[in-house]
């Protein structure tokens, strides 16, 4: 009777066929397909990173005020754009991670995602609030532990105020994020090697000549540790150019495996770390 009907139904198996093979695609690994060892990086602007694991989302050194106008203002705020949005992510598991209390690093923002997302802890490397149901690892070298995550400090104190780096041990992952933090390396750094042998993923200071601390902090990373994929991150916008390639062009050859990743200040570019190696998404 309906001659259209065999034919609708072919284009809507079609079209479901399509969705099925070109939707991955077109928008990448999606964050609840991350197997152990993977991980999903964006970046958030400065020194601000989402890096989602098989389990949790961790967020490092997020910003919004400081950095308004700085970057381009996108149409929806978003992880895909460089934004936390507390709404997007409400049924993960979250955990964020602030490195010290420049306003270039902490923002109070933070606190407003807790009235959205049920599971969310937090971690500040000084004694941020007096909230007891906030995580304070104010050290020196403060540890904390659940059946799911490791977390390990280290301190340093040169800019007026504490400051930690992060080491997080989860899913399969090694993951160091610096801040700016300026860590006593020679002490530091076989400490952190006592907790895993190895990093998957450092955030780091973006400096690449001798004559700074950090310079020196990220080479003893690199020889002891040898991540395999290091990002240079606190790059103000309009400094682009300084730094992200001279760092890349010094460090790399310094890497017996892995790669240094410059995001370029692109905020919500997105990097897929799978079998050691990263994926642009
Ligand atoms: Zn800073």
């Amino acid at each position: 009777m309906d001659k259209g009907l065999p034919f609708r139904n072919i284009g809507l198996a079609l079209c479901c066929c399509l969705m099925i093979f070109v939707l991955p695609f077109e928008t990448g690994l999606g964050d609840e397909q991350i197997s152990p060892g993977e991980a999903k990086i964006r970046f958030l602007g400065h020194c601000g990173f989402a890096v989602q694991t098989e389990n949790h989302l961790l967020i490092f050194d997020y910003v919004e005020k400081r950095l308004e106008g700085k970057y381009e203002e996108p149409e929806t705020r978003s992880l895909s754009t460089g934004y936390i949005n507390s709404a997007e992510i409400e049924d993960r598991k979250v955990s964020v991670f602030v490195t010290h209390s420049h306003t270039d690093h902490y923002d109070p923002v933070i606190f407003d995602w807790e009235d959205i997302i049920p599971d969310i802890k937090y971690f500040f490397g000084w004694q941020a609030t007096e909230e007891p149901q906030y995580n304070y690892l104010i050290g020196p070298k403060a540890e904390w532990e659940d059946e799911e995550m490791r977390i390990y400090t280290v301190n340093s104190h040169h800019s007026g105020v504490p400051e930690v780096a992060y080491l997080v041990l989860v899913d399969g992952l090694a993951i160091y994020h610096n801040g700016d933090c300026k860590a006593d390396y020679k002490e530091d750094m076989p400490y952190l090697k006592s907790k895993t042998d190895h990093l998957d993923i450092a955030f780091v200071h973006p400096v690449w000549e001798e004559k700074w601390d950090y310079y020196w902090i990220t080479l003893e990373l690199i020889n002891q540790m040898q991540p395999q994929a290091v990002f240079p991150m606190h790059v103000r916008v309009g400094d682009e150019e300084k730094y992200f390639k001279p760092f890349k062009s010094v460090y790399q050859p310094k890497m017996k495996s892995g790669e240094v990743v410059l995001t370029r200040n692109k905020k919500g570019a997105a990097y897929l770390y799978k079998d050691g190696e990263i994926i642009l998404e």
